[in-house]
Formats: C-alpha cells, structure tokens, sequence
C-alpha cells in the first residue's frame, strides 16, 4: 500500500523500515506532522501514517477523503487527535496499535517516581559539580506509601505490579476493575476517596471529554498536602495552570510528567536556540520538585519494534479486506 508517513524521526526510519522487509508497503516518510496546511503532502497515497500529535480534525479528514486516502494508521494507542465521528461518516478507516509494550511506560512512570523522590537529577548535577552536600536531597522509602492509580488497563496493571514489588499500598479508580489488580490486592476506590488518601497519584486513563482536566483545582484540593503527581497519559488529563498554583503553595509536593497539554508545538523538536513562548511550559520547568520528560515512556526498542509491526500488519490487513481488529470506531 502507498504510504504518506507523517511526523518522520531517524528512529521511525530505521525500525519501519527494518519491518518493511517483511510487509513490502511503498512508505514515503515527510518530516511534517499532518494538519491542514501539509495535507497535499498526502495527495496519492492511500494511507496516512500519523503520530501523537498530528491533526486529523473533521477538515482533515473530508480534505484527506477526497483525495483518495482510505486509511489513517496510527502509531500509537491514544485516538484523542482524531475525530472519529468524521472518519466513519466519510468511509476512512482508523487503525491504532492498542499495546507495544506497556511495560516500556510503566517502567518510565515509575522512573519518574524514583527520580522526583530521591531527587536523581539534582544529584547528579551536583556531584558533577564537586558538591557532594545531602542537604535538600531527604527522599522516603516507597514501602507502605500509598499510591493511587486512575486507570487500571494495560499500563496501569503493570504500574500495579512494579509497585507491588516496593511494598506499597496500591488503590485505584477506575470504571472498570481489573481482575489482575484484584489478584495483586489493588483496592478499588471512588475517585475522591484515591485523592484524599494517596501520597503519590499516578494518571493511566485515556484523555476523553470526561478526563479532561482530571486534575484541576478542585481535584487538587482534596488532595494530601505535598502529594506527587504523575502523568504519563495525556497531557490535558492535568489543568496545569491549576498544578503551578499548587506547586507555589506546596500542595503539590511532586509532579512528573511525561505529557504536557500544549505538546504538540514543542516535543519531539530540538527548541535549544528558539525562543520560548509558553509561559506556563517555562513556569513549570522553574520548579525545583518537577521533572518533566518529552513524551518519551514509550521510547524503548522493545516498544518501537512492536508499533513499526503492529501499524504495519494493521496496513496489511486493511489492504487484504481482512478484519481489523486495531480498527478505532465510535463508542
Ligand atoms: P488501556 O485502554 O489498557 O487502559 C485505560 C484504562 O483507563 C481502562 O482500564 C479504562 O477503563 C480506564 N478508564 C477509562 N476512563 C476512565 C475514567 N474516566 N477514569 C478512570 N479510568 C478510566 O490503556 P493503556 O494502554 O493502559 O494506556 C493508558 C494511556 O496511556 C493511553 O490512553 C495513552 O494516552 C497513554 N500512553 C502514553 C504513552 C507515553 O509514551 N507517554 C504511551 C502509551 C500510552
């Protein structure tokens, strides 16, 4: 199938191309994400590759539709950037890959756990430094703490698991519980009731309408003074005006996030010699108890290795007619 693979990294290349050996699609990578001023770029090719941050809103799509593209193959699990509806009523096809390696984000969001603690990154400068002082370094064992996780799917079963392993006190919320937790002894609890007990808060749901804003300043309040916050999900799961309001008076204690809600016009680039114009972005990134990564939980061989496969076999099966079971439809 002739592919227009949006969003390109060195990375991508490698390991799509390595899979393609395999599946033989015609791959055309461009550097641009898709949006509407680099829609002609998919002009002829019957698949549109798409990453976390490409568009593809209603405009998109009609755009995308009337000139001949059939399939928009996404290279990760989140569907928060496409507008479904659209896609069916037009006749495009949405493919996602729901599980490379849940394993690869865990492990990075209790990374950020273990860092914010034990404050890695503050170590590290300072030892390079020649300052070898412990003064502000004053972490706490994460046995017996109790974490609570909002979302218990893939991700958040093998946060569970991790955190087992610490000795913590693990709750959850989530619609739906899942029976590996229960076996694990996860307590499921209601979401207020997982905000006021847990001293470190870790977000695994996806970003919905109902999701959006999750923590916000109401959430925050009934939350332990100097909780830690983690969120590896999607960025707008967290109000982060909201969070620096938190983080001066000390309610919040601790944030990690790997996901930022204004994202998309800064991860994946190289920004070092441009001028920064998110003023709540640079607002976070001067807090001395928040560390923030660019959207890279996901980024392990392991996991790369399995979304070049998966997104291309779920090319495959669309090409043959065959059932597509990673297909992304309305509720
Ligand atoms: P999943 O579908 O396996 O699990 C999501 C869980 O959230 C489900 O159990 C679902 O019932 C629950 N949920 C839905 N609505 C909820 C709500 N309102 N409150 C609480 N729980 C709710 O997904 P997953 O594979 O575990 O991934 C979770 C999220 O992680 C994805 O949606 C994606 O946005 C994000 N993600 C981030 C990265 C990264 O690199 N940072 C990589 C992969 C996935």
């Amino acid at each position: 199938m002739k592919i227009a693979f949006f969003s390109t990294k060195p990375y991508d290349r490698k390991f799509f191309d390595l899979a393609n050996e395999k599946f033989g699609h015609e791959i055309t990578y461009f550097e641009s994400k898709l949006r509407r001023e680099t829609l002609k770029l998919a002009e002829g090719y019957d698949c549109a590759c798409v990453f976390v941050n490409d568009q593809i809103d209603a405009s998109v799509l009609i755009a995308l539709a009337a000139q001949g593209t059939r399939l928009v193959a996404l290279r990760c699990a989140g569907f928060n950037n496409v507008d479904i509806n659209s896609a069916k009523e037009l006749g495009v096809a949405v493919v996602r890959v729901p599980a490379y390696s849940p394993y690869a984000v865990a492990e990075h969001t209790v990374g950020l756990m273990l860092a914010l603690n034990r404050k890695v990154y503050w170590a590290n400068s300072r030892v390079k430094e020649g300052n070898f002082s412990l003064d502000g370094l004053l972490g706490f064992d994460m046995r017996n703490r109790t974490v609570g996780l909002v979302g218990t799917g893939k991700i958040g079963e093998c946060v569970a698991n991790i955190l087992n392993g610490f000795g913590c006190e693990i709750i959850a919320y989530d619609k739906f519980e899942n029976q590996a937790c229960l076996d694990l002894g996860v307590k499921y609890v209601e979401r207020d009731e997982l905000f006021a007990r847990a001293d470190i808060i870790s977000l695994h749901c996806p970003l919905f309408k109902e999701t959006y804003h999750l923590v916000d300043m109401d959430a925050i309040a009934k939350m332990k003074k100097g909780v830690m916050i983690i969120n590896t999900s999607r960025g707008a799961l967290i109000d982060a005006r909201a969070a620096i309001e938190a983080l001066k008076s000390e309610k919040i204690g601790y944030l990690g996030i790997d996901v930022y809600e204004e994202e998309e016009e800064l991860f994946f680039e190289d920004k070092t010699f441009e001028i920064r114009t998110d003023d709540v972005f640079a607002r976070l990134t001067t807090f001395p108890n928040v560390v923030i990564t660019g959207h890279q939980a996901y980024f392990t061989e392991e996991a790369v290795s399995a979304i070049a496969n998966t997104t291309l076999e779920n090319i495959s099966s669309y090409e043959k007619g065959d059932d597509l079971t990673n297909a992304v439809t309305p509720d």
